[in-house]
This record gives structure tokens, sequence and C-alpha cells, in this order.
């Protein structure tokens, strides 16, 4: 995979020592990859993402994985905080109402597959921004073919089962259920079921409860391995 290096100013360290544990999928809201890549470089704008992807399957690097980039925001998946120094973010080339092109989802297959490979991460790391902020966030919505990547490894899709309370399986795959019923059954639905509408019906809580049955959250913080600044021994 060839990929471009387009680096912005907006990042810095991840805090407390964390390293990447989640990858979040978002779309830019926006004509071109060109514009993102101008308003994702711009200090005043105050937004990055580690990657870019255009509808020509066009890979950009714009803050390197070891940092932390400003795509998350306020949110909270699994109890956890801070989701910018949890994660790697990946923005597509998308404005939010038409389907994502062939090119941009091959080439984001290719990425996910490499990062999950060198983080060892679990296919149930991949999140929706909508995932983890839903009063805030619709991307990378409903338009976004999660099944396709489930199918390649690269996601996960629920065996529906019928066991325990929808918001309780919620929680266990990692939604915040703080902010209630409502906004939950919006972000499940817009990645699981994005044809449904109305009230919570049986079809919601089976597929939550295979999702808590075979995905729960993985809450295990991960570390940055510590290198010492300069040969053990040798401290002068
Ligand atoms: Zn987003």
């Amino acid at each position: 995979m060839r990929i471009e290096d387009r680096p912005s100013p907006n990042c810095n360290a991840r805090r407390g020592g964390l390293a990447p544990s989640l990858v979040v999928l978002h779309y830019t809201a926006m004509e071109s990859a060109e514009a993102a890549l101008e308003k994702l470089c711009d200090e005043n704008a105050e937004v990055s993402a580690h990657y870019l992807i255009g509808k020509d399957g066009a890979v950009y690097r714009l803050v390197d994985e070891a940092h932390r980039a400003w795509h998350a925001g306020e949110g909270r998946w699994a109890g956890r905080e801070d989701i910018n120094s949890r994660s790697i973010g990946i923005e597509l080339d998308n404005d939010g109402t038409c389907a994502f092109e062939a090119p941009l989802m091959e080439a984001l297959e290719e990425l996910l597959r490499d990062i999950l490979d060198r983080h060892a991460m679990p296919a149930k790391a991949v999140l929706a921004h909508s995932d983890f902020a839903p009063e805030r966030k619709s991307d990378p919505g409903r338009n976004f073919d999660w099944q396709a990547l489930a199918r390649k490894g690269l996601s996960v899709w629920p065996e529906p089962s019928l066991k325990g309370d929808f918001m309780r399986n919620a929680a266990v795959f990692g939604y915040p259920i703080e902010l209630g019923e409502k906004l939950v059954l919006d972000a499940f639905r817009q990645r699981f079921r994005p044809g449904a509408s109305g009230p919570l019906d049986p079809a919601d809580q089976a597929m939550m409860s295979g999702l808590a049955r075979q995905y729960p959250a993985d809450v295990t913080e991960r570390f940055a391995r510590r290198v010492p600044s300069r040969p053990l021994g040798l401290e002068s």
C-alpha cells in the first residue's frame, strides 16, 4: 500500500503513556479529500486524524500512530474516556449522503488489516465515531457497510441470541448507556440495522444480545512500551 505523508500540526502525546487499543472510523462530511486535507492540517481548525482515505483509494498519513490525533472529541466507550489517547483515527472522504466508493473501501480494508495486525487488535476494536459519541456524532453513518467489513474479519457482526436486557447488553458491548436508550438505539441501528426505525424491537434485542455474548468490550488498557532514554546502567 502506498501512503502519502501530509503531516498535520494538530497532535500531541498520548496521555498517561496509553497505546492504541481502538480504531475509529469517520466520514469527512466534505466535498473532496483535498478540502479535508486542508482542514485537517490547519492549526486553527484543531482537528486531525491519523489517516485520510480518498474516494480514489489514495491513503494519506497526517499523524504518526505513536501520537495522539484529534478526531474523537468527548466520548466514552466501555467506561473509558479520552478516546483520542486510546485510538487510531481514520477519516473517509465521504460527504455523509452518498455511498462509499469501492476503491476507498478496498484501501480501508488493506489499511485496517495492517493496523489490526501490527497492534494485535481484535476486529471488535474497530468502532464508528457514533458508537461512543452518539449525542453528537452520526458518522460514518448509515451508508457505511459494516457487514461487508465484518465478513473480511475487520469488524464484528453478531449471531442473534436471546439473553438479557438490551441496555445491559449494550453496556457489555461498550456503549455509553448513561446517555439513555434512545441514543444508544440510534447508534446501534446506524451500524447494525440501518433500515430500522420505531421503538426498540425484538430484532434489536437479539442482535445486541449477540454482540454482548460474542464481543464483550475489552477494558484492558494498553500502554506504550517504555524505552529507556539511554542504555541502562549508564546514567550520567
Ligand atoms: Zn467523526
